[in-house]
């Protein structure tokens, strides 16, 4: 067998909409790109290589190998960038392979030669077989090249399935043993899925979306970027049950018990036969023993007998209702009741009716509140196993800025936002690191964020990624690591920095947020907010509701804007919510007076009074 005989091809002529309009070849993995692992494997091979694309063909042609696009116009699929290659293939036979799939066998050449060889073939394509299941893969295979011209006439016709020209070919199927080794690769989560433990990059998560500009990024979209760039911090720890508040349920909690253990009255009264109440007349019961809840009777009533119980008293045997007292008349030691006050079945709790033993109690991922707590102390659950408190170490830029308890010099302001985000942080039970103010000086900012990242799993940032002038924020941000710079169709809280930094071996996710304080505010519960929570391996997506909106609010298109709101009760009991006065996004004042933040969305233009609108409340029930 001789793969001199044998060209190699390389398919990667496809739009990749499902990578996100972004040449799927080209696509980060393993530390360089898909093409360029399918390439290794390919070369050895064969006599010479060569790559199909209709995009990027510079990006394609710095492997050093010939670019050919289809010469079948409109991105006729895999079939025409075979037809490319057969048509300028040099050697005898032309084999294919997809530029998505970086784990292709090492002896595919050689196998398929010998195979076609062996049935006197003109195409050999590979096959495996899964769970008794053949599947072949038609893009893995060795085709003579002198049938160019028949694969030509299949695609003038309109044809373009893969196999759509076989009848006209003698075909032989190649069965390889290792399945794994045709994978290919169309998403992001394939691409996590192949290597959890490998961070992904900011440009393999942007590539996602279908269209992306960073200097006009609307909110969803950096919104998601955001959420597929952060991973979780796999790290939990065991708590007492009470110091689990607040914190991230590491595991699912199973429960051990029936809750309620037993069958038992909810109602203070008589427990009796259900079979004993009558269809009409008044029904006479013999009371013969007193239940306590907490304090088990083995007492068994006959028929024409019943049991004074108390609320939790685990029912007698036999009996099934529960008369509440308060219905009943009671004379020397026997009760009488109309017919119709209860049925067979009232005010009896079931065993487990609450949860059954081994059903989950609570699910992994919840942020433990009050009723939790409960639940888990109903269980008999001393400890808790969380997640690790999140590290969040902040600072904030700015030489105008002074820090409490110092003079306020001329042009100065104090900082508040170190306050603000310590609240928030403070409110996401976050472990929190002030890192006080930071210069706008290169090696003060470096020095602070390098000491964050070693410090901290995250990195919160405020003042300095807008285009000001002495703002050299950016500049060390984008040194450190994998950051980009954001202008975010909003209001307030236009820029943005977001990635992650790497300094000392360890390294942290980066929220640079913006300097006004209202805008640093919006910035952290639109953006960072979910981020953290997710980093703390809890799902908590933003809980927005619907409200009336009491006024007309101004609003353009195509920006989401955040106003400042107070919810109340209307006079119709509906809630609504009122614009708090001036918006300007350093004015902190309108932000303390607010209890909610009203969100007119992308599409949204100006709002009617009385038109609904999304808020999104500060404060919750806790
Ligand atoms: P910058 O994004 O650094 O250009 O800051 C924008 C505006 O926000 C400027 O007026 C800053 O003075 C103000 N600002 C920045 N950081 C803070 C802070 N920590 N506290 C209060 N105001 C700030
Ligand atoms: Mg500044």
């Amino acid at each position: 067998m001789n793969t001199a005989s044998i060209s190699g091809l390389v398919l990667a002529g496809g739009r990749g909409t499902r990578m996100g309009s972004v040449d799927k070849g080209l696509q980060a993995f393993g530390g360089s790109t898909m093409v360029a692992h399918v390439l290794a494997r390919l070369r050895p091979q064969v006599a010479n290589v060569a790559i199909n694309a209709n995009q990027n063909l510079d990006a394609y042609g710095a492997f050093g190998v010939p670019v050919w696009p289809d010469d079948t116009p409109g991105f006729a699929g895999p079939l025409a960038g075979l037809e490319a290659g057969l048509r300028r293939c040099a050697t005898t036979y032309l084999l294919a392979v997809p530029c998505d799939s970086p784990f292709l066998p090492s002896d595919l050449a050689e196998r398929l030669l010998a195979g076609l060889a062996a049935a006197g073939a003109d195409l050999a394509l590979a096959v495996t077989e899964e769970n008794g299941l053949r599947q072949p893969h038609p893009v893995f295979c060795l085709v003579k090249a002198d049938k160019a011209e028949v694969l030509s006439a299949y695609l003038a016709a309109g044809g373009r399935r893969m196999d759509g020209w076989y009848p006209q070919l003698k075909v032989t199927e190649v069965l390889f043993e290792d399945a794994a080794a045709f994978r290919n690769i169309n998403t992001l989560d394939e691409l996590r899925g192949l290597d959890p433990s490998r961070p992904l990059k900011l440009a393999e998560v942007v590539s996602c979306l279908s269209a992306y500009d960073p200097d006009a990024l609307p909110v969803r979209d950096a919104q998601k970027i955001i959420r597929d760039f952060v991973a979780p911090v796999r790290s939990t720890e065991q708590v007492a049950l009470r110091a689990a508040l607040g914190r991230v349920l590491a595991a699912d909690i199973t429960s051990p018990i029936n809750v309620p253990a037993h069958d038992n009255s909810a109602m203070d009264g008589y427990a009796l036969r259900g079979s004993d109440l009558p269809a009409d007349g008044d029904l006479r019961l013999r009371v013969i023993d007193t239940v306590y809840a907490g304090r088990a009777s083995s007492v068994v009533p006959a028929a024409g007998e019943c049991v004074r119980i108390m609320t939790g008293g685990v029912m007698p045997a036999g009996c099934d209702s529960v008369v509440p007292q308060e219905f009943v008349r009671e004379e020397d030691g026997v009760i009488v009741m109309a017919p119709g006050t209860i049925r067979p079945g009232d005010n009896r709790r079931f065993a487990g009716e609450d949860l059954k033993a081994g059903s989950a109690a609570l699910r992994k991922g919840k942020v433990i509140r009050p009723a939790d707590l409960g639940l888990l102390a109903s269980l008999g659950v001393a400890e808790v196993p969380v997640q690790r408190r999140l590290r969040v170490a902040f600072f904030s830029t700015g030489d105008e800025l002074r820090s409490i308890g110092q003079p306020l010099d001329e042009g100065c302001v104090y900082d508040s936002n170190r306050y603000t985000i310590y609240g928030m942080l403070q409110r996401l039970g976050c472990d929190i690191i002030d890192m006080g103010v930071v210069r706008d000086d290169p090696a003060a900012l470096e020095a602070a964020l390098r000491e964050a990242c070693e410090n901290a799993d995250a990195i919160i940032t405020s003042g300095g990624v807008s285009v000001g002038a002495a703002d050299y924020t950016k500049q060390i941000m984008a040194r450190l690591g994998d950051v980009t710079f954001w202008k975010i169709g909003m209001r307030p809280g236009r820029p943005l920095a977001f990635g992650r930094i790497a300094s000392g071996g360890k390294s942290a996710f980066l929220f640079g947020l913006p300097g006004n304080p209202v805008a640093v505010m919006v910035s952290f519960y639109f953006f960072a907010r979910e981020a953290l929570l997710r980093m703390m391996g809890a799902e908590a997506p933003l809980p927005l509701l619907r409200a009336r909106s009491v006024g007309a609010i101004r609003k353009k298109p195509g920006r989401t804007e955040y106003q400042r709101g107070v919810l109340a009760r209307g006079e119709d009991g509906m809630p609504e919510v009122m614009i708090t006065g001036s918006q300007g996004s350093g004015i902190l004042r309108s932000m303390s007076e607010a209890n909610c933040m009203v969100v007119l969305h992308d599409e949204q233009a100006s709002v009617q009074a009385g038109e609904m609108v999304d808020v999104l409340m500060f404060e919750g029930l806790v």
